[in-house]
């Protein structure tokens, strides 16, 4: 049994333990998205939570030597993609099974659930992903039907989006760690809405979505855009958000995604809520340092 005194003595080692920060690997490099302008949002707000070191890792440009890329992805606690762009060698898609599947973290951000159709463990990884030719043949959509999330498994093109516009976005499980206290509908700024994704969508656990109105040429469904989902031992966290900067300055995109990457990394959430989270009727943006 420890005596007083040696309680004592181990206290003050306390506050040094819980501060022990969690490495994260930001991956871009090819995106048809601007990510040399996104890549230091995402990385500002990791390093504002005061959890995450956060080192970027830039793949060769396509047309490059991708087949060289090789980052020491156990190094890190948890990986965030801000990647969309050409297929890795099979030594590094095996290294990176691996380390989601070990029990690290994964964070997929908008255009990174466009990489990669033909890899079969990264899109059971996403869950569901869009583009690059993905159809029924890649799995289902997930359609909310009755209060349930259902696979949907009729042919049709898999990823599209109709005009970027500022839209409600519902809280799906306001009992998650993530979304836990977030209000249970909240207006995102102007971003694309991703609609019709489909995938092998298994374990997905739908956080938030939005409804894709015709009126602004979408799919005139409620699609699934913050979403998690375990991969081996590991933990996935996947939002649609975030087309550009602006999309990224729209707190709820920070918070859920500042929220989303702690929880992929340690499976909990010590962050708290920040007061200028939108509410329904106007959207909240942070000014781009
Ligand atoms: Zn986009």
């Amino acid at each position: 049994m420890l005596t007083r005194r040696a309680l004592l003595a181990a206290l003050p080692a306390l506050p040094l333990l819980a501060a022990r920060k969690r490495s994260a690997l930001i991956i871009d490099g090819q995106n048809n998205h601007a990510w040399p302008a996104t890549t230091p949002l995402l990385q500002r707000y990791l390093e504002e939570t005061g959890l995450f070191t956060v080192t970027v890792s830039t793949t060769p440009p396509k047309g490059g030597d991708i087949q060289s890329y090789r980052p020491k992805f156990s190094a890190h606690d948890v990986v965030v993609l801000n990647y969309n762009g050409e297929d890795w060698s099979k030594e590094t898609e095996a290294d990176f099974v691996k380390f989601v599947a070990s029990g690290k973290g994964l964070v997929v951000v908008h255009a990174a659930n466009n990489a990669f159709p033909t890899w079969p463990e990264f899109n059971e990884m996403i869950g569901l992903g869009g583009w690059g030719n993905r159809t029924e043949k890649s799995g289902p959509y997930l359609r909310l039907r009755e209060g349930k999330w259902v696979p949907d498994t009729q042919p049709g093109r898999g990823g599209s989006h109709g005009d970027q516009h500022e839209y409600v976005v519902t809280l799906r499980d306001p009992n998650h760690p993530i979304t836990k206290g977030l209000p249970p509908e909240w207006l995102h700024a102007k971003d694309e809405l991703y609609d019709r994704l489909r995938g092998p969508a298994k374990n997905v656990h739908i956080l938030a979505s939005a409804f894709a109105p015709k009126a602004k040429r979408g799919s005139d469904e409620n699609e699934p855009l913050i979403m998690v989902l375990p991969y081996g031992k590991g933990r996935v966290f996947h939002t649609c958000l975030g087309h550009g900067v602006e999309a990224m300055s729209s707190v709820d995109f920070i918070v859920t995604y500042q929220r989303g990457t702690e929880w992929a990394t340690t499976g909990k959430v010590t962050q708290k809520l920040p007061a200028d989270f939108p509410g329904k009727d106007k959207i909240s943006l942070r000014q781009a340092k």
